[in-house]
């Protein structure tokens, strides 16, 4: 039912295992408060490409050794498989492995479309070629970076949100589990803005677009979980991805905050690990007890005490 996110799971390595959440009554009085938040305008700047590559090639290279991943065309993926038809499984197996061209993320072909400015996603080539053992062993083959055509000071954030998803998911495993997978380029997201943002205006901003879209996914999964059938089962398996991803990158954001620079410094090197493929996503959650129940009691707490400062 779910085939192309089973697919995914394939490729990237993830545990096969789905669930759904059923929001709990913290995450419904989160959803009650955050429902209220309203994005400013007046923090929204326009920005250029140029710029905005650059801002987050800084960002990503001053903290991390980026490594390049394997790249390709979708016409250049059509003409190989079709010189390729009667090869078989472990024959193509090989081949597709040598196939993509080592490029710098950065260097990836960029595709505006027209959508909110907030937009992001990485393309990576299907290939329709549904065979288990394909997927789980062939290399994630990357072909460009979708961007909204309207570029505005959050456009760098979402370039380096989708760099750390091309350095993680051309290292197979590296997030076991598929409701993880979001959370560290959440979390490097949110960095990247609070350290470039000196009025935190944009963090602000940032905050605000994140907690729109964990109102939208506690909301469209309690009416999923009313049976209600706005909501399919294969959309309320990603909304829970989402909202999962989202809560734990806010607490490791908030850890890090207020760790002393040597955690500090640990917290970006285990993410280092985890792009070289020597530690998993999981360890570094569980290293500090970030689980689904913990970040979804910090967050509620975390609304609760803000509102009461007022
Ligand atoms: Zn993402």
């Amino acid at each position: 039912m779910y085939s192309d996110i089973e697919f995914k799971m394939l490729q990237h390595g993830h545990r096969k295992k789905y669930k759904i959440i059923n929001p709990s009554k913290p995450m419904l009085m989160v959803l009650k408060e955050l429902s209220k938040l309203k994005v400013e305008d007046s923090s929204i700047r326009k920005s250029t490409l140029k710029d905005s590559l650059k801002d987050s090639e800084d960002f990503m290279k001053s903290h991390f050794n980026i490594h390049k991943i394997p790249c390709q065309t979708a016409d250049g993926l059509r003409n190989f498989i079709s010189a390729r038809k009667d090869l078989s499984v472990s024959e193509m197996l090989n081949e597709y492995n040598e196939f993509g061209i080592e490029t710098d993320p950065y260097k990836l072909p960029i595709s505006l479309e027209n959508q909110d400015f907030w937009y992001g996603r990485i393309g990576e080539l299907g290939i329709n070629y549904a065979i288990e053992e394909f997927l789980v062993k062939a290399k994630v083959i990357f072909s460009e970076i979708f961007l909204s055509e309207k570029m505005t000071n959050v456009t760098p954030r979402i370039i380096s949100h989708e760099v750390t998803h091309s350095q993680l998911n051309s290292r197979k495993g590296s997030i076991q589990s598929y409701y993880n997978y979001e959370v560290l380029s959440i979390f490097i997201e949110y960095l990247h803005s609070i350290e470039c943002d000196s009025s935190s205006k944009e963090f602000n901003l940032e905050k605000t677009l994140r907690y729109l879209s964990i109102a939208e996914d506690i909301m469209l999964l309690e009416e999923y979980n009313k049976k209600s059938t706005i909501v399919s089962p294969r959309n309320a398996v990603i909304h829970t991805m989402y909202l999962e991803s989202e809560m734990k990158a806010i607490q490791l954001l908030e850890i890090y905050l207020q760790a002393n620079p040597q955690i500090k410094k640990y917290i970006l090197d285990y993410i280092q690990k985890i792009f070289d493929n020597e530690k998993t996503v999981e360890e570094l959650l569980e290293r500090f007890n970030i689980t689904l129940e913990e970040s979804s009691n910090y967050l509620k707490n975390k609304i609760f005490i803000k509102e009461k400062r007022g």
